[in-house]
């Protein structure tokens, strides 16, 4: 299935056996970079070193077995589908013993790699997910409105919405009437058809719970609009594109990605800054695997900043689930910890637990002097 919403990701994390291992497989598919023959074949030896890597593991033949199962799963799966796969990432998650399965289209290309863990390795996925805003395009016209929605680079109508307003009243008006009178009457129809396209935004809002509004419209319904919107949808409103109602769902898609791209460089761009500035006077920012990792422990990270690709191992708590980077012994329950493959998709599902937002930043950037991770805090303590 496609990757759609954080509820998928988020079922995902929850998975866990007490019994078996999990794989997690991830495939670069993107086929501007490759040719089809040469993603088959990364995929036959990303498996094949996954299979002997599994042989060498020291593990229980019952564990072997459910991951050599998941390993063989994963090579069918791939010989039916890559070769007529239109996707730019393929994400695939098994526990053969549980018999447990998923597979992901993923709209953006993740590293080619095989993860054996306790549960699913997530990281890659929510990387994807959360640069993806879901945003409503509302396109409206004299005559008409439309509403798309517009998630992962894809684009569909939710609604539309055909106006009562009379069309442009020609010079000398209609017979027995001021043209004033009709140009009144019909600026009022226009402010109560403004006014039901307001409250359907809102409507589809609540529904829907886009992160930005795209508006297209003539730029003098703007201001008149603006003022009908819901306080939640003005601060949503994040700007403007040409179009028109009877614009193709695929020319708005271009236009609304165009600007979509230019607002989240500007986004990630003033996240830095924020962070840093608040690092440089001592506030609400912390640098550091292990500083970031204390504050993410303690619920007070409200967004976590990552390098993307940055990985590396440490440790987690059985019990409290507390993250470290080697703390043999949890501080706080006074037990052993066991050891995690990546910390840092641990990090981002912890952060997920509690809400925090997450942003993988591109290399390069100022983030890499700060080693590769860091947090702004929700307070300071
Ligand atoms: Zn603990």
């Amino acid at each position: 299935m496609k990757l759609l919403n954080r509820d998928q990701i988020e079922s995902l994390a929850k998975f866990k056996s007490d019994r078996f291992q999990t794989t997690s497989f991830f495939l670069d598919t993107k086929k501007r970079t490759k040719t089809k023959k040469e993603v088959v074949l990364a995929a036959k030896n990303l498996v094949a070193k996954a299979k002997s890597r599994v042989h060498q593991m020291n593990l229980d033949k019952e564990k072997k077995n459910s991951l050599l199962k998941d390993l063989d799963k994963i090579s069918k799966f791939c010989a039916r589908k890559l070769t007529s796969y239109k996707y730019s990432g393929l994400a695939l998650f098994s526990c053969a013993g549980e018999d447990f399965w998923h597979e992901f289209f993923l709209p953006n290309s993740p590293r080619n790699r095989v993860i054996i863990d306790q549960n699913p390795y997530i990281r890659p996925l929510s990387a994807i997910y959360t640069e993806y805003t879901r945003i409503c395009s509302l396109v409206i016209d004299r005559k008409e409105a439309k509403w798309y929605d517009i998630f992962m680079g894809e684009i569909s109508l939710i609604d539309s919405m055909k106006s009562d307003v009379p069309s442009q009243v020609k010079e000398g008006g209609r017979e027995g009437i001021e043209l004033s009178q009709i140009e009144k009457h019909t600026t009022s129809r226009l402010r109560d058809y403004l006014k039901k396209t307001a409250q359907k935004t809102f409507s589809i809002f609540k529904k829907n719970k886009f992160d930005w509004l795209f508006l297209g419209c003539r730029d003098e319904y703007r201001p008149v609009f603006n003022s009908l919107l819901h306080p939640y949808l003005k601060e949503r409103l994040k700007g403007q594109i040409k179009a028109i109602p009877n614009d193709s769902p695929t020319k708005i898609l271009d236009k609304a990605l165009k600007l979509k791209k230019q607002l989240k460089t500007l986004e990630k761009e003033d996240i830095l800054k924020t962070y840093i500035a608040e690092l440089k006077k001592g506030g609400l920012s912390v640098y550091g695997l292990k500083n970031t990792l204390r504050k993410l422990n303690r619920g007070e990270v409200h967004t976590l900043l990552i390098t993307r690709h940055f990985s590396k191992a440490g440790k987690i708590c059985p019990k409290c689930s507390f993250l470290f980077v080697d703390e043999a012994k949890c501080p706080s329950c006074q037990i052993k910890t066991d050891p995690v493959t990546d910390v840092i998709d641990e990090a981002v599902e912890a952060a997920f637990g509690k809400n925090s937002h997450v942003k993988h930043i591109n290399p390069p950037s100022k983030l890499k002097q700060y080693g590769d991770i860091g947090a702004i805090l929700r307070y300071k303590t």
